[in-house]
């Protein structure tokens, strides 16, 4: 017999993620009602997958409610925000109690270990897609938002870029790669960096989370703030299997143009380098100094031997005027 939808919100949604005292009313009722904290504002962001666009119909199930929700808290960690509640909309094409209690048990893994309670939602019949929307906290006046980057600042990124990227070309195209496992934990399981984002308060220009790839986001900070930036691509942090990558193929669309690497790229006055280093000392979150900003708009990479590099993938040009 299949579950009512109601069953099946009580059985694997109804008490899922962390207990907060600020939750008066989660699932249950006709809304959730919550206790927002006075001092704060409220960042709210939502994201969707839809199965065949933005994951395999075959993936971990585990996995995928793990990836549903980090996505959506890499969005506050870009803001800076303290991760508080969020809603689930679930579309399925049927009640597949095995799915969904791999789901929703990835899910609330993430949920509580990022103190995130889940708080309502919305469940229909169709295509399989999630849809989620988090909120959190930022003390008033200290969110990272894209239009505060300056000249003479310096761009950072979190940890490694390209990895998710490779494990696609991998799974989809049959790219040759070593250490696919690690690869492919990095496409399915991407870590949220709330830490650093909360880190970077009240120290970075700003901040933005890298999920279309480092170009185009970046170039979206370039834009908001009406500045340019100049990288060097030696400095471009990356795996093993994507620098043996790069060197055989002379191809840096895996790390600079291919999504869902889901690290921090922000900007920071170079006299706040030791303040960064001093913050992140005790953070499992590497951190690298990739160049500056300019006050020449557009996006110059800057090759080991001094030339610029002109990348040949498409929609670049969008973010540099001189290409
Ligand atoms: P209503 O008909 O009043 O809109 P619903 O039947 O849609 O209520 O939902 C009942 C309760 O279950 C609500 O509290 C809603 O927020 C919650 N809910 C529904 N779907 C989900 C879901 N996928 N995850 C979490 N909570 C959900
Ligand atoms: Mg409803």
């Amino acid at each position: 017999m299949s579950l009512s939808e109601f069953d099946l919100i009580g059985r694997y949604f109804a008490a899922c993620g962390a207990t907060r005292r600020d939750v008066l009313k989660g699932v249950g009722d006709d809304a959730a009602l919550l206790r927002p904290p006075s001092g704060m504002e409220l960042a709210v962001t939502q994201d969707t997958l839809v199965c065949g666009v933005h994951f395999f119909p075959d993936v971990d199930p585990v996995a995928l409610g793990h990836k549903a929700l980090a996505v959506n808290l890499s969005d506050l960690a870009a803001m800076g925000a303290d991760p508080a509640w969020v809603t689930l909309g679930l579309t399925l094409p049927d009640t597949d109690e095995g799915w969904l209690q791999a789901f929703s048990h990835g899910f609330a893994a993430l949920a509580r270990a990022s103190g995130v309670s889940l708080i309502g939602g919305d469940t229909t019949r169709g295509p399989l897609s999630l849809s989620v929307t988090a909120m959190g906290w930022v003390p008033a006046g200290q969110a990272l938002r894209r239009d505060g980057a300056r000249p003479g600042e310096g761009v950072w990124v979190s940890g490694t870029l390209g990895d998710a990227g490779l494990a696609l070309r991998a799974l989809q195209d049959g790219v040759e790669v070593s250490g696919l496992d690690y690869l492919r934990s990095r496409l399915e399981r991407p870590q949220p960096r709330l830490a650093l984002g909360k880190a970077l308060r009240g120290i970075a220009g700003c901040a933005i989370d890298i999920s279309d790839g480092l170009a185009a986001d970046l170039g979206h900070i370039l834009q908001a703030s009406a500045v340019g930036a100049e990288l060097n691509l030696s400095d471009i942090p990356c795996s093993q299997a994507v620098e043996d990558y790069v060197a055989c193929t002379g191809d840096w669309s895996v790390p600079l143009a291919s999504g869902d690497d889901y690290e921090l790229c922000f900007t920071l006055a170079e006299d706040r380098s030791q303040d960064l280093q001093d913050l992140i000392r005790h953070m499992d979150c590497p951190v690298t100094h990739i160049g500056r900003i300019t006050r020449e708009p557009g996006l110059r990479l800057r090759q080991a031997d001094g030339n610029l590099y002109t990348p040949q993938w498409t929609g670049f040009e969008h973010f540099d005027p001189h290409v």
